[in-house]
């Protein structure tokens, strides 16, 4: 069973061939990512005329690494969103085309489900890491914190229940702006994780209140089927995030702390210098330790955070093992502490390699492998979905 996946949903054109939903022969990623750093951010139109030249080489060096010839191919897999829609035609195009040219399966793809499948991917290839169904997937990144519990469907196809989500920032957006606010690099993410080492964690005391919560219908099913002794008319809370009160709070504390960067103290010369990368020794000299305080009190709080709500949602819905995606699950304190928790309670974790962590085609190709098998292809006028919301809400 060979895959050609294809992902082009925000600023990487990426292919690759994937055996069996668990052997990745090729996986080429062409980021477009200096491109669009001189705009401080994604360029829709520009990211769909670089996806036009980069779709047909990165699709060529996918198969030749993979030594595959397009013939051998059973079916093709493309992401359908949620991305940029002009980007996402792009990918779903060429795929369209290359699936009715070849009369190969077309397989629609969710990228959401595509990172969660990353992880998998790479699980099921390290012996001793046995992930089994139903599993809760914690989704963190710069536009994302949302939990979802993966079941298995009638078909061997897989379901997902969006379960918790944040109700306001993404965690690895309040990491950039705390990053700004203190004048360090941007991704604030590597930088935080980098300096917080270096200060006291307990320094700052950051208060996460209760958050108040939606009911999802999946939690009150879920609710009503584990807790008959429960009073009845209160709806099963959610297991939401929100991370703008701690952004807030740690904007109070600098300010009345007085730590203006570049005045007091000289973190603008980080955000200034880009020689100083997050892991030099430069950058923890150049941070004042009240800095460094507020930073580890803050990576300590977020961390804690997540862990509580994951642990939580993950012992609710009875999951069997803990997948963790998106930029924010390269933090090293994050990874400590889920794997230390995990351990605690005898549940497996895993966490993507680098590789697999940024948006590629490997995990489009993996997800698609069991809708494959059950048969479940795409129509042929396949279109974008920009908003494409992953499971039942
Ligand atoms: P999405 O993929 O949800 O559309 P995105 O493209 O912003 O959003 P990613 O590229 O997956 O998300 O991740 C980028 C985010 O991850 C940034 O907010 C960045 O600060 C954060 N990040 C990266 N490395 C780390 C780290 N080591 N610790 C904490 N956060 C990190
Ligand atoms: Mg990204
Ligand atoms: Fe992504």
């Amino acid at each position: 069973g060979l895959i050609l996946g294809i992902e082009s949903s925000c600023d990487e054109t990426a292919a690759a061939v994937v055996r069996a939903g668990s052997t990745a022969l090729s996986n080429v990623v062409a980021s477009q990512m200096s491109l669009h750093a001189n705009y401080g951010g994604v360029v829709p139109e520009l990211a769909s005329r670089e996806h036009l030249r980069n779709i047909v080489p990165v699709v060529r060096e996918a198969l030749a690494q993979a030594k595959v010839a397009l013939a051998d191919l059973d079916a093709v897999a493309v992401t359908e969103g949620p991305g940029l829609a002009g980007a996402l035609l792009v990918g779903i195009t060429y795929a369209k085309a290359l699936s009715f040219g070849l009369g190969k399966p077309l397989v629609a793809v969710n990228h959401l489900e595509g990172h969660i499948h990353a992880v998998l991917l790479e699980a099921r290839q390290r012996a001793g890491v046995p992930m089994e169904l139903p599993l809760l997937a914690l989704v963190v990144s710069g536009g994302h914190t949302h939990l979802y519990l993966a079941e298995q469907a009638a078909n061997d196809t897989w379901t997902y229940r969006n379960v918790g989500r944040t109700v306001d920032d993404a965690a690895g957006e309040a990491y950039d702006k705390v990053a700004k606010l203190l004048g360090l690099g941007y991704p604030g993410g590597p930088w935080i994780d980098a300096l917080a080492p270096h200060g006291n964690p307990r320094a700052v005391p950051f208060a996460f209140g209760q958050i108040k919560t939606r009911a999802t219908k999946a939690a009150q099913a879920e609710h009503s089927k584990h807790s008959s002794s429960q009073k009845p008319g209160k709806p099963a809370p959610a297991f939401d995030f929100s991370f703008s009160g701690i952004k807030t709070a740690a904007r109070r504390y600098v300010e009345t702390h007085h730590m203006k960067p570049g005045i007091e103290y000289r973190h603008a010369e980080l955000a200034a210098n880009p020689q100083i990368k997050p892991q030099s020794p430069e950058a923890v000299q150049l941070c004042n330790p009240q800095t460094l305080d507020l930073i580890a009190s803050f990576q300590h709080a977020v961390v804690g955070n997540l862990l509580r709500q994951t642990f939580a949602a993950a012992e609710a819905f009875g999951a069997r093992g803990i997948i963790v995606s998106g930029g924010v699950a390269a933090n090293r304190e994050l990874r400590r502490r889920f794997q230390a928790e995990a351990d605690r309670r005898s549940l497996p974790v895993a966490f993507p390699s680098l590789a697999l962590s940024t948006d590629n085609a490997a995990m489009i190709a993996a997800a698609a492998w069991p809708k494959f098998l059950a048969g479940n292809f795409a129509p042929e006028d396949l279109g974008a979905t920009p908003q494409l919301r992953l499971g039942q809400q």
